[in-house]
């Protein structure tokens, strides 16, 4: 599939790995210029960044939590500094700490709904006055299969990534006036880090309840995404599109 970028901004929250990287690279290749975030992987940053930069890719990378306002505000600033506009948010960053609720700590909880769903609150709060200078934005937020028919084990990530669906629908209707458009990605079983340490036995059952029959990529989910920051998208706003080969239907 071919989209054409050229001369636009885009920021992704999480992009050194997983769907995010995939993301970032997936921009890059459409003539963006991306900025992209992480939290721990420098060395990976640092490979990613050079990667992008020798094909020809305007790039930024910041080390900074998704979780931390402050941090949020500085990368936006950085960005806005370097390129004067955001045309693309893309928040990705996300983590899981799964335990059934009786042995899910105060910790785990705090962590996942920081991480996941406060980071949105972040980053979108950070882009609402650019993008409303600007009269036009694409903001894509990732959210999961597990925010929509839950997972036993993932009630603080559950938790997260439905709520990551309540506020993207309320703030395209706050900011749909703009020219602004919110939409949600869930996507189902991707092939990642995240999903790696999965054991085999929940991986064939998870196989098991996918129509198209296989795992997704996280170019799946890239298309997808692209997709929604693309033209063609242009009348579809507070949408959740579902890429996870028939999953949730
Ligand atoms: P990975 O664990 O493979 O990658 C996560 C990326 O996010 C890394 O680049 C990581 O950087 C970054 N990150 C994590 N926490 C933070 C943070 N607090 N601040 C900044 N960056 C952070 O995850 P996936 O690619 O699998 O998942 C990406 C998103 O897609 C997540 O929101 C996840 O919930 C969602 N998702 C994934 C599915 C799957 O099957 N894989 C299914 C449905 C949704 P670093 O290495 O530096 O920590």
């Amino acid at each position: 599939m071919t989209f054409d970028f050229s001369g636009q901004s885009v920021l992704v929250t999480g992009g050194t790995r997983g769907i995010g990287r995939a993301i970032v690279e997936a921009f890059a290749q459409a003539g963006a210029r991306v900025a992209f975030t992480y939290r721990s992987a420098g060395h990976v940053a640092e490979a990613l960044r050079a990667q992008l930069a020798q094909n020809g890719t305007d790039v930024l990378d910041f080390q900074a939590d998704a979780a931390d306002f402050e941090a949020a505000g500085r990368v936006v600033a950085a960005v806005l500094e370097a390129w004067g506009r955001i045309d693309v948010l893309v928040n990705n960053a996300g983590i899981t700490r799964d335990n059934l609720l009786l042995r899910m700590s105060e910790a785990d909880w705090d962590a996942v709904l920081a991480a996941n769903l406060k980071s949105v609150f972040n980053f979108c709060k950070q882009v609402y006055r650019p993008m409303m200078r600007q009269r036009s934005g694409r903001i894509i937020n990732i959210s999961s299969v597990v925010g929509v028919v839950g997972n036993p084990g993932q009630t603080n990530y559950a938790a997260s990534k439905a709520g990551i669906i309540g506020f993207s629908k309320s703030l395209a209707r706050e900011l749909g006036s703009r020219g602004i458009t919110v939409n949600v990605v869930a996507p189902g079983y991707i092939e990642t880090d995240m999903t790696a340490a999965l054991p085999e036995q929940a991986r064939e059952a998870m196989l098991r309840s996918i129509p198209l029959g296989r795992p997704g990529t996280p170019e799946d989910v890239a298309q997808a995404v692209l997709f929604l920051a693309s033209p063609a998208a242009r009348y579809i706003t507070g949408q959740v599109l579902h890429v996870d080969g028939g999953m949730a239907m």
